[in-house]
């Protein structure tokens, strides 16, 4: 980088500096036109709206790309410390609209093209997910990567460009049907690809001692099959200030010498063959959320993203330092998503020491004081875990580190509790047993400055549970951070109805500042205001419907009470007590129990592991009672049920907006956090909920009065475990009986005879973790407190503009502000302005 320059590259200075993009309707027209007809080769037969978004795409780039050079021209002047957020997930959506609205061209684009005839929404819904997560985890990376640009913090992500990403959802026959998600076939034009940063990742081999020049004793890792790492960068830009900062996922290729190797043993078409193996690397995203499977190709992936990761950053460092590596820790911070990448604890002391010559203990200072781990569960079957052997195969020289890491760290443990072998045995990084496995939570816990929650319960539970012994040996590890989502895509990008509404109510200082949406609550008893709020949300209710209408052939009337749980099918996130109480209002319903009713449509969205048997069942099971009830010409109006296909960012965008009423009815003491819950409270819809994780700060911003608590909190849930009987609850219950005697009866499978049963079985079992029908009482009558209140439209429009004005707390700028002053320390950089 220092380098001096020779021959045509010396040109680049002065090539790269252009006079800035003017962003008025008529340039942006021009572009757009000049894209489609030279860049594209499109003319008059084009029959594809995609060549459409594409113009625009390419237009809109131009101007993110040069912000994107300023920016990281600045960052390389002020010499600044970086934050790299390591994730195996970013959940990222569409990005032409949020890349619109954050250049503030959202208006000129829109004139631009509707004097061509051209209508923009059809342009943006041209556009494919990037579906490089699975949910909640995946999408806060990305609204992370969004309010970092925003508060102008040099931070970088660092991920994998999945080829697949979350595979796609089709309901067939009621049954959840995957299918591949090929996101990048019609090319990416939100990537730049940059080759010349490839860095080199080691597999397989062993470790070699070797005497060095200067006659240390050193280790080398030989005999690797070795596979290239590629970046392609995205430009994440900030909210109309000028910085875009950076996305950098990796692909796997193949080595040239990879493939020579098998040439010369004359079996060319073997060789190339073998490519693919390489190349599978970052073929796919894992689509388990919450429970992790051992499966060596993720072993591989999550090395690759550290390995390539860490390299990447260390040749940066040493370009520009070359007095190595005394600052690097005051310069440097690894925010690790989850225990996924790891495996950078281990690989930045193996960087350190085999690759640059440091000595154990300097290493292990640097990787302590740089690394910061969050994690997002309590779920045993979440925690991940690797085989010893597994490592010992695959990256001999990392096992060695960890060992070494375990040994020094259980020494301070038995230092400070002498003789507690018992403790030294649970501390372990090693779990001993038949198949040892390396516990991965615990190396991240021994190698971070910083360990944090995503919510105040859940990094209380943590400190008490999972971590309780090493919360006692390191207290100040230990901290909270309470998630958010970004007001930007989920507020002012997918309601553009409420912003308007909402600026013209009280500025628009909120969409960088969400606190400000608090001065809302001056205006909740305007009944001015109300009326327009109820019209807002009917028109989102409306669009809403139209989109069900499309996907799912239901007809929902934006009269009724919009009743939505989308988020991942799993049995802690218990939707499977959510169709215990519509099978509990269609009973109503059919013993003509309706006096003073209030018409519903319930909307449940959601993927299943393709793996996870009592998920799918789920799904299978809201499906078949959808039918019976929709195609009951009793119920009509009065009930409807709707299993949404295939969720994703996209379809949040248009599913929050049109929502009254947010389903967060997860068993007290499982869910980390939560993040929909948010976006949805931003919305205006109000929460029913339980006492467990986020809920639990949102009841305390809105107050009781505007949220619908109930059920069980967490400690209750556990004493309740030692004496629970569901029986019990069933049999002193008579509306719960009626409905567990209506699925037991196959009302719901009359020709598929005992499929429901499994489901039926768990609710039912004493052992049951989610204790189910130990809340339906308690759910059910504050459902019923719920239909009552919509009933008065004017206080719910209250309560809504209530739940919108108290959800200041919730916007990511504060959970990264948080981040940056307690554990990161970066100071904004301001890029210097446009040409
Ligand atoms: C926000 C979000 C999630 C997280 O939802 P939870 O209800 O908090 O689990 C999952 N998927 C998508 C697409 C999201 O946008």
């Amino acid at each position: 980088m220092t380098a001096k320059k020779k021959g045509s590259l010396a040109a680049a200075s002065a090539l790269a500096e252009l006079p800035s993009l003017p962003m008025d309707a008529p340039s942006l027209r021009t572009a757009f036109r000049h894209y489609f007809a030279y860049n594209l080769g499109r003319d008059k037969y084009c029959r594809s709206v995609y060549y459409l978004y594409l113009a625009l795409a390419l237009t809109v780039r131009d101007r993110l790309i040069e912000r994107w050079k300023n920016t990281r021209y600045t960052h390389l002047e002020s010499k600044c410390k970086h934050s790299y957020y390591l994730s195996l997930e970013f959940l990222m959506g569409r990005t032409l609209g949020n890349a619109m609205l954050n250049l503030g061209m959202t208006d000129a684009a829109s004139i631009a093209l509707h004097e061509l005839g051209v209508i923009l929404e059809e342009l943006s819904d041209a556009e494919h997910d990037a579906g490089l997560g699975n949910g909640g985890l995946g999408r806060l990376a990305a609204c992370f990567l969004d309010s970092c640009a925003t508060l102008q913090l040099p931070v970088m992500g660092y991920g994998i460009r999945y080829e697949y990403g979350m595979f796609r959802q089709r309901i067939d026959d009621g049954k959840q049907v995957e299918e591949p998600d090929h996101w990048l076939r019609e090319g990416n034009p939100w990537e730049v690809a940059r080759p010349e940063y490839t860095q080199r990742v080691c597999y397989g081999g062993r470790s070699e001692f070797y005497q060095t020049c200067d006659g240390r004793t050193a280790v080398r890792w030989v005999d690797t099959k070795d596979v290239l790492a590629v970046p392609y960068d995205v430009p994440i830009p900030g909210y109309r200030n000028g910085t875009v900062n950076t996305l950098r996922l990796w692909k796997a290729a193949a080595t040239d010498e990879f493939d020579l190797g098998e040439f010369n043993a004359g079996s060319y078409p073997e060789s190339v063959a073998a490519k693919n193996a390489a190349e599978n690397i970052t073929m796919v995203l894992y689509p388990n959320d919450a429970s992790e499977n051992g499966k060596e190709l993720r072993l591989r992936q999550q090395y690759f993203l550290a390995s390539a990761s860490l390299q990447d950053v260390l040749a940066r460092w040493k370009a520009l330092h070359k007095n190595g590596f005394n600052d690097f820790a005051s310069m440097n911070c690894f925010q690790l998503n989850d225990t996924h990448p790891s495996c950078a604890v281990p690989e930045l002391m193996r960087l350190l020491m085999d690759e640059h010559g440091l000595g154990w203990d300097q290493a292990w200072e640097i990787t302590s004081e740089t690394m910061a781990y969050t994690n997002h569960t309590l779920l045993p079957e979440a925690l991940e875990k690797w085989p010893v052997h597994l490592f010992r195969q695959l990256l001999p020289r990392i096992l060695d580190i960890i060992f070494e890491i375990n040994a020094r760290y259980l020494r301070e443990v038995a230092h400070r509790w002498p003789g507690d072998h018992e403790r030294l045995r649970r501390m372990s990084i090693i779990e001993e047993g038949e198949t040892p496995q390396v516990r991965m939570a615990y190396l991240a816990v021994a190698a971070s400055f910083s360990v944090n929650g995503v919510a105040e319960l859940h990094s209380r539970l943590l400190t008490e549970g999972l971590f309780r012994d090493f919360y006692e040996l390191w207290p100040k590890k230990f901290n909270n951070k309470t998630n958010g989502a970004t007001p930007r895509r989920w507020l002012a990008l997918c309601n553009p109805r409420l912003s308007s509404l909402i600026t013209d109510t009280i500025g628009d200082k909120w969409i960088a500042d969400l606190s400000e949406v608090l001065r809302l609550s001056d205006h909740a008893g305007d009944a001015a205001l109300r009326e327009r709020w109820h019209s807002v949300k009917r028109q989102n209710k409306e669009r809403l419907a139209a989109l069900v209408k499309s996907e799912c052939g239901i007809t929902l009337s934006p009269d009724a009470l919009f009743d939505v749980q989308v988020k991942r099918i799993h049995e802690y996130k218990r939707q499977l007590l959510n169709v215990l109480h519509i099978i509990h209002l269609y009973d109503r319903i059919k013993r003509g129990d309706t006096a003073d009713w209030t018409n519903r449509c319930v909307l449940i969205g959601g993927k299943a592991a393709p793996g996870y048997f009592m998920a799918k069942l789920i799904i299978k099971l809201i499906n078949n009672v959808a039918k019976v009830i929709n195609e009951d010409d009793e119920i009509g109006d009065l009930l409807k049920v709707v299993f949404f296909p295939n969720y994703r960012v996209s379809a949040l965008e248009v599913i929050c907006p049109g929502t009254d009423l947010s389903e967060q009815i997860s068993t007290a003491g499982k869910e980390a956090s939560g993040t929909s819950n948010m976006k949805f409270m931003m919305n205006g819809a109000l929460t029913i909920g339980t006492l467990d994780g986020a809920n639990i700060e949102i009841l305390e911003e809105v107050g009781e009065e505007n949220f619908f608590r109930f059920g069980l909190d967490s400690a209750q849930v556990e004493n309740l475990r030692k004496h629970y009987d569901p029986s019990g609850t069933i049999n002193g219950d008579p509306d719960l009986a009626r409905v567990i005697q209506l699925l037991k009866s196959s009302y719901f499978n009359m020709f598929e005879p005992g499929i429901f049963d499994p489901l039926i079985n768990s609710i039912t079992s004493p052992r049951d973790p989610w204790v189910t029908v130990a809340d339906f009482r308690s759910y059910v009558d504050t459902q019923q407190l719920v239909s009552q209140s919509y009933r008065d439209k004017d206080r719910w429009s209250q309560m809504s503009i209530l739940n919108t004005a108290h959800s200041g707390k919730f916007s990511t700028d504060r959970t990264i502000a948080e981040y940056n002053n307690e554990i990161w320390k970066l100071k904004p950089v301001q890029p210097h302005p446009i040409a």
